[in-house]
């Protein structure tokens, strides 16, 4: 295998991308990062500075003094803001997940998380991490088209909102999929794993044999 291996995980909501990142990275030694939490932690920062996802230049100047970092936590990838990290409860409160995918979608937002995304590859490196297992949105077609291994969770609608429901998530997966559309495209070369036929075990499998082969 490599000396350092980036495996981007794309996919829709409720595909399994976080778990399938985090059970690798512990598999392999690498670090996971969930990008929602990017968008997670500016769109929570935006609306407590009273910024309007209206107003591009409003966010553009507060994107310059947003002081994003990173920490390692166990064997993840969090982001900071001023030095500290914004718990998840936080990250995934009421206010955040109505208004997340609103801001999600500004270039500017995405333009400033891309390089921010890309830099998580040297903090592993840094960290010790023998790779990166990364996801979200558009990882394996925009933030880490060069990545090592590129993988495309997918499952039905009804089969992922049975899970959005039992982790008691309030935001409907069908209008995330409909909002998120533009930005969730598989992409000839990326690995497609049905989530809904595949448990974990087995994601983890077909991921593992891909790896081999590095
Ligand atoms: O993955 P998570 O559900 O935490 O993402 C929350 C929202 O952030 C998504 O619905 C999407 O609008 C946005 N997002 C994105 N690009 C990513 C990750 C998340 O646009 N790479």
């Amino acid at each position: 295998m490599k000396a350092f291996v980036i495996v981007a995980i794309d996919g829709a909501a409720a595909s399994g991308k976080t778990t399938t990142a985090r059970v690798l990275a512990a598999k392999y030694g690498f670090m996971s990062v969930s990008t929602g939490e990017h968008y997670r932690a500016v769109t929570y920062k935006l609306l407590h500075m009273g910024v309007s996802p209206d107003d591009k230049r409003a966010v553009e100047r507060a994107l310059k003094c947003m002081e994003m970092g990173s920490k390692v936590v166990g064997s993840r990838g969090v982001v900071t803001l001023a030095g500290n990290r914004i718990s998840d409860d936080i990250l995934r409160s009421k206010e955040v997940n109505g208004r997340v995918m609103e801001f999600a979608h500004i270039a500017c937002v995405r333009k400033f998380l891309f390089s921010y995304q890309r830099s998580q590859a040297s903090i592993a490196r840094e960290h010790g991490f023998f790779g990166l297992a990364i996801e979200g949105r558009d990882i394996t077609s925009v933030v880490f088209p060069d990545a090592d291994l590129r993988f495309f969770l997918y499952a039905d609608v009804n089969e992922r909102e049975r899970r959005h429901n039992q982790r008691k998530e309030i935001d409907s997966i069908a209008l995330r999929d409909s909002v998120d559309a533009p930005i969730t495209l598989w992409q000839s070369g990326v690995i497609r794993i049905d989530t809904g036929f595949h448990d974990l075990q087995s994601v983890i499998d077909i991921i593992s044999a891909r790896m081999e082969e590095l």
